[in-house]
């Protein structure tokens, strides 16, 4: 170290964005010298004449040297004193970073707490939909049971007007059955208790069902449902219940916001390693920019559509992640008041051409 470099009188404020010089690592060295009265506020104040004058000569000489040729302080003292400035700076610094390494520490716990107590309120929020919706399937169960047997007149004759009635009972506990069921696999992802068993699935078989109830409700609307399923038998790896929950559900979706006289078509195409599937409807649409808001769950993109439509808005949601428990993901192509195209992949395991 060349200590005679650090002797000028450093301006107060160094400019932050000028070189480093050994003057900005010790700054104020003169005060501090004459704090220590090894120089006397005279010598100082000669000195940076001296320096001044130098400087408009052209010369750039430093005040520790200038000090040292006046005899003011000798070269040892200076450079112990210089050795003394940079110590105490470098123990500054190294103070500042401990108490920041403790503030960060101490933030870091915080944030850890809330975290937890996050956790904690969502494990609950989950368990607590958990309990009340099993609790709620209980009565429902006894309801739709007695509403069975008043429809197929087990308990004796109806009247027309009774008949009636009671397939009115029928749907409404079919619909609260299906909201109860979407609550439960809901709770059950919050958990993270969502599990794929992926095995040997036929496809066509698992989409028989959905293909079927679709048909039925799509009629009912006047709405014109095809599929384009292949002809030969494809085997894919599934869970076969929960994928075919997944169709259901996005049948369902397309069938409820496609307007009476619109189309809705379950389309599959095999490659080589995989059968794409998709449901395409001419309903009211998504607009761009809400297209991932769609997944978040109990998210309905319009609360008049809600009240005009009914759901949870959890059925994407669980859609979502039972195709992500499938190594896959869903996408949606939309265009408001044109129609969606929700599609996502599974992995074929044999193609029985
Ligand atoms: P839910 O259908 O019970 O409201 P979802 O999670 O299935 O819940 O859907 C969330 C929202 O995404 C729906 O409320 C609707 O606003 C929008 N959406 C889903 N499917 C379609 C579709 N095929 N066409 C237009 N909007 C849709």
């Amino acid at each position: 170290m060349v200590l005679d470099e650090m002797t000028s009188q450093t301006p107060r404020h160094p400019t932050p964005t000028g070189p480093l010089t050994p003057e900005s690592l010790v700054p104020r060295l003169g005060d501090a010298l004459v704090e220590r009265k090894l120089i006397t506020p005279g010598q100082l104040e000669d000195a940076l004449q001296r320096q001044g004058e130098l400087r408009q000569g052209g010369r750039k000489v430093l005040l520790g040297r200038i000090l040292v040729e006046m005899g003011a302080i000798n070269q040892e003292t200076l450079d112990r004193i210089v050795t003394e400035q940079i110590l105490q700076l470098r123990n500054a610094l190294e103070d500042s970073n401990r108490q920041l390494e403790i503030r960060v520490q101490l933030r870091t716990q915080e944030l850890r707490s809330a975290l937890d107590r996050l956790s904690e309120l969502t494990r609950l929020k989950s368990n607590f939909i958990a309990n009340i919706s099993h609790e709620l399937r209980t009565p429902l169960t006894h309801l739709t049971g007695y509403v069975d047997l008043l429809s197929t007149q087990d308990l004796g004759p109806l009247t027309p007007d009774q008949a009636q009635a009671v397939q009115v009972m029928q749907k409404a506990a079919e619909r609260l059955d299906h909201l109860i069921q979407d609550l439960i696999q809901f709770s059950l992802v919050e958990r993270g208790d969502i599990q794929a068993v992926l095995q040997p699935v036929n496809f066509l078989q698992a989409c028989s069902h959905p293909v079927e109830a679709a048909h039925q409700k799509a009629t009912a609307k006047g709405i014109l449902f095809t599929s384009m399923l292949p002809e030969e038998e494809i085997i894919v790896l599934a869970d076969e219940e929960k994928i075919e929950w997944v169709i259901s559900q996005l049948l369902d979706n397309a069938i409820k916001f496609t307007p009476p006289g619109g189309m809705v078509q379950l389309t599959c195409r095999a490659d080589d390693t995989f059968l794409h599937i998709s449901v395409s409807d001419t309903g009211i649409g998504i607009p761009p920019g809400k297209l991932e808001e769609v997944f978040e769950p109990f998210h309905q993109l319009d609360g008049s559509s809600t009240r005009r439509y009914g759901g949870t808005g959890l059925g994407l949601t669980l859609a979502k992640k039972i195709v992500e428990a499938h190594q896959g993901s869903i996408s949606i192509e939309s265009e408001p008041g044109k129609g969606s195209t929700f599609s996502f992949s599974l992995t074929i395991i044999q193609n029985t051409i």
